[in-house]
């Protein structure tokens, strides 16, 4: 067995009057690991569910190996999925959980128990097998789930928000554990977050969502250096991109306090320019701003600024000895800055 591509085809999902999904069209590569990535409410869980079978598209058609599984049972799709809450037996042990979906296939006890074997090994679960749920950390509990969607083989998994009840420390943790088992098992994920963190670090491509549509799909790297609209660039990075609305005659955007030549051609008059706070240069430069506020974080000192009217937010050394009311010299990385049509939001540069 191996992966499978999975093609989401002008799909909708209403739920009486409310649109979740809006024509949505997705194609991930076998073995590929996409997120799909957005708020609360944006239409990644319904997706994700559609993929499993456990919701029914109102229109469009969702492929998984090139069949149409529209109309094929959740059991039949060869998927595996790991929800949030663990959904482990409590009365069984960790064994027996884990073996549980190769029972049900009716495979015989010494195949199945030489498959937990195999999968305890890979989650370092070994010496945990004879425990009840209720006697492992949430970390554990976590990797049980992920032993009873992996040892059924399946061509693609789909995991929804599966690290969100776990501590910080520990979701860096899987965070590595799932991408050396995405790369050991060769299979495609798919993966719903609201983590920008999680999507970023784990993914092949991010899916980006909003309101039930998607704004965006390609390599974390490209989400971040070329977002698509003003959605996206607001919604990936922390703190977020800075957007400055302003004017453009062609050649020069314009705000009272900052001035920056771009080469767009036939683009609008109004429009926002977009600068991440690391391309914000404190120290000199040609625009001037007020400090506003000052958090030292430990490592660097996140910097809010003013400058005529615009809020300016500026990541600077640990060392910055800036403070509020101070007014500063600035510059902005002119390779790293972005344009936007100010209505349709969409990048023009
Ligand atoms: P979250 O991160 O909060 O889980 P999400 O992006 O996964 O959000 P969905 O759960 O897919 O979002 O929900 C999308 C929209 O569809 C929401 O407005 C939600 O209220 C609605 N919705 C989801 N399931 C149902 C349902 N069974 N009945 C009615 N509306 C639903």
């Amino acid at each position: 067995m191996s992966a499978a591509e999975v093609t989401f085809c002008k799909v909708r999902k209403a739920f009486g009057n409310a649109v979740a999904v809006r024509e949505l069209d997705l194609a991930i590569g076998a073995g590929e690991f996409v997120s799909l990535l957005g708020p609360s409410g944006c239409g990644k869980t319904t997706s994700l569910r559609m993929l499993a079978g456990l919701e029914f598209p109102t229109s469009g058609t969702i492929s998984i190996g090139g069949r149409v599984v529209n109309d094929v049972a959740p059991g039949k799709r060869d998927v595996a999925m790991v929800f949030q809450s663990y959904a482990l037996y409590p009365h069984m042990t960790v064994g027996e959980n884990i073996a549980y979906p190769l029972k049900k296939q009716g495979m015989a006890r010494g195949e199945r128990e030489a498959q937990v074997k195999r999968i305890a090994a890979m989650l370092k679960l070994e010496a945990l097998l004879d425990r009840k749920p209720r006697q492992l950390s949430g970390g554990q509990q976590q990797r049980v789930a992920l032993g009873r969607a992996l040892v059924r083989s399946p061509k693609v998994f789909l995991l929804d928000e599966p690290l969100s009840n776990l501590d910080a420390k520990l979701r860096a943790h899987m965070r590595a554990e799932l991408i050396e088992l995405h790369r050991q098992l060769g299979r495609t994920f798919v993966y719903v977050t609201h983590d920008q963190l999680e999507a970023m670090t784990m993914s092949d491509r991010i899916a980006v969502m909003e309101g039930g549509e998607l704004r965006q799909f390609a390599p974390p790297r490209e989400v971040y250096d070329r977002p698509a609209n003003l959605f996206v660039a607001s919604f990936i990075g922390t703190p977020p991109m800075n957007i400055v609305h302003g004017e453009f005659n062609g050649r020069v955007f314009r705000h009272p306090a900052i001035t920056v030549p771009f080469q767009v051609a036939g683009a609008p008059t109004r429009v926002a320019l977009g600068v991440r706070p690391e391309d914000v240069l404190l120290g000199a430069g040609p625009f001037r701003a007020t400090v506003r506020v000052v958090e030292p974080t430990g490592h660097e000192t996140i910097v809010m600024l003013e400058a005529e009217g615009a809020a300016l937010t500026a990541r600077a050394p640990a060392e910055s000895h800036l403070r509020p009311g101070e007014i500063v010299p600035f510059a902005l990385r002119a390779d790293r800055l972005h344009l936007f049509d100010a209505t349709t939001e969409l990048r023009l540069e």
